[in-house]
Formats: C-alpha cells, structure tokens, sequence
C-alpha cells in the first residue's frame, strides 16, 4: 500500500479479536483499490476524541463495534434510514475536511439476512428469540420484522432496555395480525415451555466466555442457534444448544457481509464475500 492509501478502520473495546481489517484487505486486493484498514482501540469514555483523532490523520471510514454503536450514532449529523431505524451505527462515513459532518449507516441488518439466507433459513412465519437489546439487536430488529415471521420476543439482562427497543419499534401501535413483539428481562424468562425456531445471541456475552440462562425448553429439534460472536472455538451458546441437539451457526458469515455492504458504502463497489468467508474460516480452525 503506498502512503495515498486512502485510510479506514474498526473502533471498538475490545478490539484485538477483530478480523475485519482482514475482510477489508480481502476486498481491496480483490477489487484493487488500495486502502490501509486498521483495528482501533477506544478507551471505554474515549470514543468521540478516537474518531476525531483518526480524522485528522486522514480517516474516511470506520467500522465500530462494541460498545459504541448508541455513541457512533449520536457522533452523526446525518443518518440513513437504516440508521435511524435501529437507532445504532456501525459504519462511520466521513470526507476529507475532518470538520464535516459525519454521515452514519447501519449494516448489522443486512450482513445477518444475507448470512441466514446463506445458511437456507427462512423466517416467514418463524418464532424468533433475540437475546440482547444493544446496538447489534438495534440493527437486525428491523430486518428481522421485515421478513415476516410469526413473533418476536426480545430478552435482555435489562429487561426495561429490552422493553425500549421493542417500543422503539413500534410494538405498543401493532396492528392485529402483523408480527408480534414482546420483551422480557433474562432473569423473568417464561418457563411455559415456548420453543423458538431461531434464537440469535445478539448478546456480547460470548466475548466473555458466558451464555444468557435460558431454560432448555426454548429449543426444539429444529431449532437454529445463531451467536453473532465468532471465534476459534464455538461459543458457550452454540455449545449448549449443539448438546441439545440444535443447529449451531456463529457469526463469522454475518461478519464478512456487513463488511461488504460497509465496503460498498466507502467505495462504491460490491465485493465478492464467498472466497472471503472460506479464507476466514480456514483461518479460524487452524489457529
Ligand atoms: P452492546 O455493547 O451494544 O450490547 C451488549 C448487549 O449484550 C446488551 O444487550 C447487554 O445487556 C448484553 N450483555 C452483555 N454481557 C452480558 C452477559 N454476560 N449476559 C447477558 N447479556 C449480556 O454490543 P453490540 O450489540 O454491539 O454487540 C453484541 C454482540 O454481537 C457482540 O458479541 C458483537 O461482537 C456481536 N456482533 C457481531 C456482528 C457480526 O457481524 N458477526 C455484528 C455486530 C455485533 P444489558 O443491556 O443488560 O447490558
């Protein structure tokens, strides 16, 4: 890369486990733009003077992850619709003047639909669980409302922050018979024996090696376990819900398609994510 390259990166804390910079070095070699992507930590009460640090250095774009995505948004003058949906940004988009507004986009949403697709799931009519309520629940809600299933319940360690995403979006105007929301807290799970077709840990508790307590009553023969963590190893969750015999799938797939649309977004080309998505998982196992 030559000292033009045009500068992007992933801001979060922790960041160390991040394999977006080498999404993002796929793509460029494969679409040949140059460009220097790099993983940044923020201090935890840091992000806004990160990001503005990275700017006048040159930075166009960022990536953010946990835990910034509500303090991504608020740094934004200027949203898309996505964005503003889900209340969240995990794609900073920014010019060359450091002191122009910065525009703000949420890929979340897209990069889970294109990775369930993916995977052959289908969602219309489907009973969905989604734990966590953080910026990545922000971002898949929508889409997930989207595809039409039967319902939705959103349970969070903070049930009143589960019952605000909901309301957010929309649950308390519902008309009868479109999707039906609901939220609860962890710690009330209803133990009447619901089973879910998909569950999607949108919870960073795999970063920590834990998994929410759920009843094993939520899983059914088919049910889908879908953690949004990644890693060397299958989570925590995915090795619950793999011992009860559901379908386990982490979130590396979901990873390199919301780098795509991100890259997309930065340089106006798509990328291909098939070879991506090989290379990262090949990665993964031999490390
Ligand atoms: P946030 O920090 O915004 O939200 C964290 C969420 O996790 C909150 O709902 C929080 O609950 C909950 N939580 C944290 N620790 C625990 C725990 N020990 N037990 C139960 N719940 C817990 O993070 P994000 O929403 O941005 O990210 C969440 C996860 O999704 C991360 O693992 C992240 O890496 C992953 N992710 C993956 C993507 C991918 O492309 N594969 C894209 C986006 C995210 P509370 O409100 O009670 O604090």
């Amino acid at each position: 890369m030559s000292i033009h390259s045009k500068k992007y990166g992933v801001i979060g804390n922790p960041i160390s486990h991040s394999r977006s910079p080498l999404i993002h070095q796929a793509f460029a070699l494969q679409t040949d733009i140059p460009l220097i992507y790099s993983a940044i930590l923020a201090p935890l009460d840091g992000f806004t003077d990160t990001v503005n640090r990275f700017r006048t250095e040159g930075g166009l774009g960022l990536n953010v992850t946990v835990p910034f995505k509500h303090e991504a948004f608020a740094y934004c003058t200027d949203h898309s619709e996505r964005a503003l949906q889900a209340g969240a940004v995990n794609t900073l988009i920014f010019s060359e003047d450091p002191q122009a507004p910065a525009r703000g986009d949420n890929t979340d949403g897209v990069g889970l639909m294109r990775d369930l697709a993916y995977n052959g799931i289908e969602l219309t009519g489907k009973r969905i669980l989604l734990l966590g309520a953080g910026g990545a629940a922000r971002g898949v809600l929508g889409p997930l409302i989207a595809a039409n299933p039967a319902n939705i319940l959103v349970a969070n360690r903070n049930g009143e922050t589960a019952g605000q995403l909901i309301r957010d979006f929309g649950a308390d105007s519902r008309p009868q018979g479109v999707v039906s929301l609901s939220a609860c807290a962890l710690a009330d799970f209803p133990l009447d024996g619901i089973a879910f077709d998909l569950i999607i840990n949108a919870t960073s508790a795999s970063l920590s090696g834990e998994c929410p307590a759920l009843p094993d009553t939520v899983l059914h023969i088919n049910t889908i376990a879908y953690d949004m963590a990644y890693g060397t190893a299958p989570t925590v969750f995915m090795d619950w819900a793999s011992a009860k015999g559901a379908r386990a799938l982490d979130g590396l797939g979901m990873l390199v398609e919301q780098a795509a649309e991100s890259f997309y977004l930065w340089h106006g080309v798509y990328p291909q994510t098939e070879q991506v998505r090989a290379r990262l998982r090949e990665e993964l196992h031999s490390s």
